[in-house]
């Protein structure tokens, strides 16, 4: 039991806020973008420098209360009734070296903000699909994103870390210092440490070729057979994949997505239209598309691509990478969500993978999902009445259907809530897994910084 003098105590050191159950502000502070999370700390930080997380994580330590670390709220479903929750919201802290176009990005921002920041130097960021995630939340899973193919994880363009680790020590993570701590972070997600910023490479790239085909229900089965079959000579420098969506009539979502059931055949290239459109071709004759939505378009909108939900939201979902695609898997996605079906699955997504995704950073990293061909997920609706039962059913039909394609290793970003150890191990290729064990003993001794189920 905490003393409140110790509380007190704590608190005359921090220039954040220091939050307790019962404090009027308390549950707006603890809620994020994933509403089917609950958090219910004994106490929540919402730091206002790095110095209040050091200070913060010596007194967790003292007094042997668990870590948890809420930046957006976009991670996998976490319910918490204990120790100490590290806000970083105001952690905002946001400047580019136009010379080096080297962006120090603090662990409150959304990518939105850093794409915001750099377009007006014609530059951007190796993002997710959507700007509402955290920058460093994605990044220190690898970060998987819609030019993935042709430039790689956003976790390769990591110049540093600072990251307060389980000892309370405020350390700089990089290429020189600490250089195993900077592998774990590059793909190693959680357990070592609160990350406070990073700086992180931009690339110059004002502009690119990209967009969204939307093909309507009846086109679903032919424009995913097609896709497929396109994929297996896509070129390296085209990022596509395909999304199943089954969206209410809802006034949020742009005119062709309201009440959409059909395929979204998403198209990202790198370059000038005049090429852009001459690799989009084989997409466009997929079908007769409902609505065209690629052109080219500012880095800084590359949101559009997926039009990723930004309001707040139950999120039950599942990742998993596969091995490959074919007509059969195609078979199997259309039976649980294709024309002629009824499922509570809003969103049944493929992913090609490869290319730069493939080639790790000359230094090492510990990014789990290189060599992986595609990548699954699905997403249940936002119903709350439908969480307990019926979404985990939808999901787990779908699961046995794909059960042959589906890879035995995951990655991190893609592989939702831990349902066991062998699910937690399954994140990371093995020699990676008992590395990242190893430095997550070296850095967080304690094991304050909960991260992954407990061995079976
Ligand atoms: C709509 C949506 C779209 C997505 N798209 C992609 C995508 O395209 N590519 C992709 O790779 N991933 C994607 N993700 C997954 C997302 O990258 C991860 O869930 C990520 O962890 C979210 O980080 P956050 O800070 O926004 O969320 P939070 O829920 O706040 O954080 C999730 C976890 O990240 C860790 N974390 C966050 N901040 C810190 C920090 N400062 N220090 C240490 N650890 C920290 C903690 O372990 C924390 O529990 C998507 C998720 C959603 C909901």
């Amino acid at each position: 039991m905490l003393e409140n003098s110790e509380i007190q105590e704590l608190e005359s050191k921090l220039t954040g806020s220091l939050l307790r159950p019962g404090d009027s502000n308390f549950p707006s502070t603890v809620t994020g973008f994933n509403l089917a999370s609950s958090y219910s700390p004994e106490l929540a930080l919402v730091a206002g420098g790095e110095e209040d997380v050091a200070e913060a994580v010596k007194f967790a330590a003292k007094h042997k209360l668990p870590i948890r670390i809420l930046g957006t709220g976009h991670g996998p479903t976490v319910h918490i009734s204990d120790g100490m929750l590290i806000v970083t919201r105001n952690l905002n802290r946001l400047s580019i070296n136009p010379e080096t176009g080297v962006a120090t990005i603090g662990a409150g921002l959304k990518w939105e903000a850093v794409q915001a920041a750099a377009a007006p130097m014609g530059l951007t960021a190796i993002t997710g699909s959507s700007p509402d995630v955290g920058a460093i939340g994605l990044t220190l899973g690898g970060g998987l994103g819609p030019l993935g193919r042709s430039h790689g994880a956003t976790s390769d363009y990591v110049k540093s870390f600072r990251v307060v680790t389980g000892d309370g020590e405020l350390r700089t993570a990089s290429a020189e210092e600490n250089p195993d701590l900077f592998w774990a972070l590059r793909g190693g997600k959680g357990g070592f440490g609160v990350v406070t910023e990073m700086e992180i490479q931009l690339v110059e790239l004002p502009v690119i070729y990209a967009g969204a085909l939307i093909f309507g229900t009846d086109q679903i089965e032919p424009a995913l057979r097609g896709w497929i079959d396109w994929t297996g000579s896509a070129p390296e420098e085209v990022t596509t994949s395909v999304a199943v969506m089954r969206l209410p009539d809802l006034e949020q979502l742009p005119e062709p997505m309201r009440g959409l059931h059909g395929l979204a055949v998403r198209f990202a290239y790198p370059g000038d239209a005049e090429t852009g459109e001459a690799l989009a071709k084989p997409l466009r004759d997929l079908g007769t598309a409902m609505a065209d939505m690629i052109s080219e378009l500012p880095t800084s909108m590359m949101g559009l691509i997926h039009n990723d939900p930004t309001d707040p939201m139950p999120a039950n979902d599942i990742g998993r990478l596969l091995s490959g695609v074919d007509q059969d898997l195609a078979t199997a996605v259309l039976s649980q969500v294709g024309a002629g079906t009824t499922s509570p699955l809003v969103v049944t997504e493929i992913r090609q993978l490869g290319g730069r995704l493939d080639v790790d950073v000359p230094e090492g990293s510990s990014y789990g999902g290189r060599g992986a061909k595609f990548s699954l997920y699905s997403v249940g609706a936002p119903d709350p009445r439908l969480a307990e039962s019926v979404i985990p059913q939808a999901l787990g039909s779908l699961l046995s259907a794909v059960e042959p394609w589906i890879s035995n290793q995951n990655t991190v970003n893609f592989a939702g809530k831990f349902e066991s150890w062998d699910h937690f191990r399954s994140a990371w290729p093995p020699e990676i897994f008992d590395r990242l064990q190893k430095l997550r003993g070296k850095f967080d001794p304690q094991g304050l910084f909960t991260y992954g189920p407990t061995p079976d």
